[in-house]
């Protein structure tokens, strides 16, 4: 239900040289089609047929229609007859939204004994999408090819991955990201272009004191703050200090007043995703930990230390894995743990990972902070499950944005009993030492957008439909390699930056 404000658009592509009859079949097949797409289950997002269209007047109208249209988050075409590409032209230069170009046919098997040249004229893909294939190739238009059979789950389950990144996408478009103050001081690695930022990806990046968050939090009533504190109680488990008689119960009743403030100010202003500063704190009790956890939980993207980047991510993310069982988080490169072959990463923050990367009831705690001079912050301790997932980062390389993706197996984490945060160990493939190197050598930050739900294809068709940089390090990954695609891009960017 995620999704259900959006849609995908079908067109077919046809022409008329083939007579009113092939018209006909052409527009049954098409409806049967998106009906039997429709009702595989296996789509996240309506597919909505748009009719076929025969003239270059037609393509240019129903993509500019497709534009305008606020719930349409992308287009997927399909040639069923031969539909000459110089009729696409205008249509797909003017086409904002994302485009899945589907090569699949009506009929499933070649009907041997029955075929004829009519039967040819009228079922065409095989030939027609090429053609038009080749004109968005020709125009250096990005999109997604997904070549199968239209009842074919494994071609359904790659237009339900592009569906959920262009869901992200649309939601990307209309994202506003709070921050309370600025990077922290010094830090390149999460700083960044703010204009390209908004141009390319879509979001928009605002700055807000952190004092207008106090008085915000100002307004915060002791009946909200007991509620929100029953809830806590309903949902965890509470360390003796936290407990109603504890000697840290008030700090508990802070961070639910905190938490109540932020929700509060992010709604007011339409915000999606947020950055917190730990040395820009001035009017609040503690660092926002526990109030940082539950909001990413409820979807908010989050960064750390002024990390705009990252928060973005964290929600684009979180909402293209809308209804998926696993969870994702931000996430920081803690401490590592050498051990040959196994040697992995301790991954946690001061104080913000979601809960949601837990199947087990998070344990509520106070303990003092080393950090930014504040009060005992309150934050949920737990440690992560364990299974595949990815990490991903967004950097600014000055002359465009590399994604860079880490395929990483979470592991078995032991008990920190001096350190309580909630954290997860993760092994990067292809392993520490292979893994490691080529996330530095692509200049990859220490904070990370994680997932267990999402695989790589997610991120290439985010790639994609951002036309930014994407590296990916996996299984298959060495540094020579790897060093070698880095070299090469370095050189398709510049070029490509000069030819458009
Ligand atoms: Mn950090």
């Amino acid at each position: 239900m995620a999704f259900e404000n959006y849609e995908v658009w079908f067109v077919t592509g046809a022409q008329l040289l083939y007579g009113g009859d092939a018209v006909v079949a052409v527009d049954a097949h098409s409806n049967q089609m998106v009906k039997g797409l429709n009702e595989s289950g296996n789509l996240p997002v309506k597919v909505v047929y748009k009719g076929t269209v025969n003239s270059e007047k037609e393509v240019t109208a129903t993509f500019k229609e497709a534009n305008n249209c606020e719930k349409c988050i992308g287009v997927i075409t399909w040639m069923h007859t031969f539909s000459p590409a110089k009729m696409w032209i205008h249509g797909l230069q003017a086409l904002t939204k994302p485009l899945l170009h589907f090569h699949t046919q009506f009929n499933k098997e070649i009907p041997w004994d029955t075929m004829d040249m009519d039967f040819m004229n009228l079922n065409q893909s095989a030939h027609g999408d090429r053609e038009f294939g080749h004109m968005v190739t020709r125009m250096r238009k990005n999109r997604k090819v997904v070549a199968g059979h239209w009842q074919d789950e494994k071609a359904q389950a790659q237009i339900a991955v592009w569906m959920r990144v262009a869901a992200a996408w649309a939601d990307a478009h209309d994202m506003r990201i709070i921050r309370f103050g600025d990077q922290m001081n010094n830090v390149a690695v999460t700083d960044g272009d703010k204009v390209e930022a908004e141009m390319r990806l879509g979001y928009h990046v605002d700055y807000c004191p952190i004092a207008e968050l106090v008085a915000v939090q100002a307004q915060v009533t002791d009946a909200e703050v007991a509620a929100l504190v029953a809830e806590y109680e309903d949902q965890y488990l509470f360390a003796d200090n936290c407990k109603k008689s504890g000697k840290d119960r008030a700090q508990v009743l802070r961070a639910a007043r905190e938490e109540i403030a932020l929700r509060r100010f992010l709604e007011e202003k339409g915000a999606k995703a947020f950055t917190t500063n730990f040395d820009d704190l001035a009017g609040l009790d503690q660092l926002p930990g526990l109030a940082c956890q539950r909001l990413m939980a409820e979807g908010y993207g989050f960064g750390a230390e002024g990390d705009w980047k990252t928060a973005a991510l964290t929600r684009t993310v979180w909402f293209m894995s809308q209804g998926m069982p696993k969870g994702c988080s931000f996430m920081e490169d803690y401490t590592i743990h050498f051990d040959g072959k196994k040697s992995a990463i301790l991954q946690a923050h001061m104080l913000e990972v979601s809960p949601l990367l837990t199947d087990k009831k998070p344990r509520l705690e106070v303990h003092p902070l080393g950090i930014g001079g504040k009060n005992d912050p309150a934050r949920l301790v737990f440690t992560s499950k364990d299974g595949e997932g990815i990490a991903s980062t967004i950097i600014d390389m000055g002359n465009r944005f590399r994604l860079i993706v880490n395929k990483v197996d979470c592991i078995k984490s032991k008990a920190l009993p001096k350190l309580p945060v909630a954290s997860s160990l993760w092994i990067p493939r292809p392993d520490f030492e292979v893994g490691t190197n080529c996330w530095i050598l692509a200049g990859g930050t220490h904070h990370t957008a994680f997932s267990y739900d999402l695989t790589v294809e997610y991120m290439q068709d985010y790639a994609e439909m951002a036309g930014i940089e994407l590296v990916v390090i996996d299984e298959n990954t060495t540094v020579n390699t790897f060093k070698k695609d880095l070299q090469l891009n370095e050189i398709y960017y510049m070029l490509n930056k000069s030819l458009s």
